[in-house]
């Protein structure tokens, strides 16, 4: 694990003015961790969060994801900053003038199996309440470089 893991995160944030977890790293026993939260800030967005070597990586989804087992609705995820591994269940308000300021809520949370995890392809198999089942995110170079895809892959 990188020293600087979440130097971006902590960078971006006031620890005396957000409730938001501290930048700290976790390496849990059991099953990976998963959620995707509902983020009413200025845009509402998912935040999909995976428990990845102490940390989560995230991706923000501008439109509702697909928890429907078709795989036809592919759903663009903007990377984003890592964030701490006790953030996958955070939830609650981050006051005006915080980065992210606006309710955060959980819209889908549960455990992942990894099948491949790479810098440009993650294929996992989600047990969540919404989403179930192999999901598949693939890196793309379209919509800047940290655009990435996110749909519901074939079981
Ligand atoms: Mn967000």
């Amino acid at each position: 694990m990188k020293k600087e893991a979440l130097l971006e995160y902590k960078q971006k944030r006031n620890f005396r003015r957000t409730i938001e977890p501290k930048p700290k790293i976790k390496i849990s026993k059991g099953k990976l961790k998963y959620s995707i939260q509902e983020h009413h800030a200025k845009n509402l967005h998912f935040d999909l969060r995976l428990e990845h070597e102490g940390v989560l990586k995230s991706w923000a989804i501008p439109k509702i994801p697909d928890a429907v087992n078709d795989g036809k609705t592919k759903r663009l995820a903007i990377e984003t900053e890592d964030h701490p591994y006790s953030y996958w269940n955070f939830k609650g308000f981050i006051p005006e003038g915080n980065y992210g300021a606006g309710t955060v809520k959980i819209w889908d949370k549960g455990t992942y199996i990894p099948e491949k995890f790479s810098d440009k392809e993650i294929i996992i198999d989600i047990s969540g309440r919404k989403l179930k089942g192999k999901y598949v995110l693939i890196k793309t170079n379209f919509g800047g470089k940290n655009s990435w895809l996110f749909f519901k892959g074939k079981d």
